[in-house]
Order: C-alpha cells, then structure tokens, then sequence
C-alpha cells in the first residue's frame, strides 16, 4: 500500500451567480446511480477570477473539468485549446476537459444536447422559427443548419444581431420583429430568455403553425411555460427544456469520468429535477 491519499476525481459547474445551477443535482445523480467515486461542486468565479482559476484547477490532477454557464462561455475560450473550432462555429464553450497531461479542451455540448430530442426527424428543408439570437441560439442554429433545415425565421429584439446569426451559420430565411407574425413553420424553438421566471412573457399566437409543428422552448424555469401551455392547447407536439438540460449534461458527463449516464434513469432524474 501506498502512502498517498486517495483524492476522488471531480468535475464543477462555473458561472457568476451559480447558486441556481441545477448540474450538480444531474451529475451527482448519475454519479450515484453508476457507482463512481466522484464528486460534481458548484463554483461561484467571478468575471475578473477567471483565469486564476483555470490556471489553479489546470495544476490539479483530481479536476476532470468544469461546465461553463453564464458569463463565461464566450471569455473562456482565450484561455483554452479549441481543436474543435468552437471559436469559429457555435462562438461560446460550456464544457472544458482537462487531458491527463494538464492540456484543456474547451467544447460545447449545447448543439448536441438541443438536437437529441429531434434526431429521430427529418428536418431537412423544413421551415423553422427561432426566438432569440443569444448564446443559446448560437447553439440551437448551429445544429439546425447541421440538420440541412430549409427557411429560418428569427424573431428578435435586436435584429442586427439575429441577421449576423444567419450570415454565420449560412442559413436562408429573415429576421422579425418579436411581435411580428409567425411563419408556417414546423419546428418553432424559443432560445430567448422569455418566459423565464423573473423575465417578460412570450406572447405568439401559435395560429399560424401546421398541424404537426413541434414547439420547443429552452427555458426550464418555470418547466411547463406559457409557450408549451399555449402549444399543447392547440393540440402540437412539445419539447421542454430539462430535455436540452440532461442532453448537454450527459454529453459533458462521459467526458469528465469517462462513462456515459445510466440508461433508463431519466423520469427518475426529472422528477428530481422538478421536486
Ligand atoms: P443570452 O445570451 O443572454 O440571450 C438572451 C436572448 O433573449 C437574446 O436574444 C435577448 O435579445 C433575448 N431577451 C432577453 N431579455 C429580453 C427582453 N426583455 N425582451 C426581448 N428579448 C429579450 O441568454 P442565453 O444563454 O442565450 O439563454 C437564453 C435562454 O435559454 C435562457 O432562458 C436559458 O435558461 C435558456 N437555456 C436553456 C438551456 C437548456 O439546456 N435547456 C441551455 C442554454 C440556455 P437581444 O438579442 O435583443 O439581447
């Protein structure tokens, strides 16, 4: 026997407020389910204690890596390696893994997570509307354009900014005001944060949507939002948020401890989740 301490791996969730971050809860949950001695902490950094802390946390070799929220995502890629080319496509990193030899990858698992529940589709040339043209949007264009959609509609505050978007991600379609009318489209996605507790509602007659469209909001606080209460009246096919939440996680999971999540365990985890 060695004299050394056995020290568990870790992984944490960082961002500026963090107390709300519900990651922990998902990672420890699978980390029970699977038997792994590991452990998932929340970490309140600061703007300004960002890169003391990617330099701290690179020196430990328990520290498998961290989930990147709010304000980070777009900050944190200067002080990481990007063999991916998340700089130059999606823009923003979630996830940041450290290499055995103390290297850091930054990714994002934000596209894949949005683009689980609509894998079994066929998207491709369908007409989408998207809400909202900030860091999560960037996620959700990027898989749509990946999926080869047809038109995409953007309803934003700031039109400039959701024109840039299109232009980025080489999508065909135009930029709208949020009050303007929907388009007929089949997938509409709210990735703005409206209908979020403590922000204003999203207000769309659904009218205009065929029969079939699926309605897909992002927000997952409150998880029943007006949008879905408003969609499932009219009878359409809905996606909530803790959909898009437990995808990125599980992806970002397998990456810090090297074992993708129990399968069969998700109603389990969004009772959890919605206690
Ligand atoms: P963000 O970068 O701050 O972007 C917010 C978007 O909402 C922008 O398009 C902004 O419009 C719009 N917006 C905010 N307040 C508004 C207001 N009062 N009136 C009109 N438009 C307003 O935030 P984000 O990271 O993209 O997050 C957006 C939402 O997605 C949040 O609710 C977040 O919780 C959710 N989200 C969920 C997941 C998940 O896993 N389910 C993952 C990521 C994000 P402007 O462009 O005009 O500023």
């Amino acid at each position: 026997m060695s004299g050394i301490p056995y020290t568990p791996p870790y992984a944490e969730v960082i961002g500026d407020p963090i107390a709300h971050s519900k990651s922990p809860l998902i990672h420890t949950f699978w980390l029970e389910a699977l038997g792994i001695a590991g452990d998932y902490r929340r970490a309140h950094v600061r703007p300004d204690g960002l890169a003391a802390y990617i330099a701290e946390r690179r020196a430990d070799p328990d520290w498998r890596g961290c989930n990147v929220t709010i304000p980070h995502k777009v900050a944190v890629m200067d002080l990481v390696d990007d063999p991916g080319n998340i700089r130059g496509t999606i823009g923003a990193m979630n996830t940041v893994v450290r290499q055995p030899d103390g290297a850091l990858i930054g990714t994002n698992t934000d596209a894949a997570g949005f683009y689980a529940p609509l894998a079994e589709l066929d998207l491709e040339g369908a007409p989408v509307a998207v809400i909202g043209a900030g860091g999560a949007a960037r996620a959700v264009l990027f898989a749509l354009a990946r999926a080869g959609v047809g038109p995409v509609t953007i309803l934003n505050r700031s039109p400039l900014k959701a024109m840039g978007l299109l232009a980025t991600f080489g999508l065909k379609g135009d930029v709208v005001a949020l009050d303007a009318p929907l388009p007929p489209a089949a997938l509409l996605v709210n990735a703005s944060s409206l209908g979020m507790i403590g922000q204003p509602p999203l207000d769309l007659d659904l009218a205009p949507l065929p029969e079939g469209a699926i309605v897909y909001d992002l927000v997952y606080a409150p998880l029943r939002t007006g949008l879905l209460a408003a969609a499932e009246a009219r009878g359409l096919d809905t996606v909530d948020g803790l959909d898009m939440l437990i995808g990125q996680a599980a992806l970002a999971f397998e990456l810090f401890f090297g074992r993708p999540p129990p399968e069969g365990r998700d109603d389990e985890l969004r009772a959890l989740l919605t206690a």
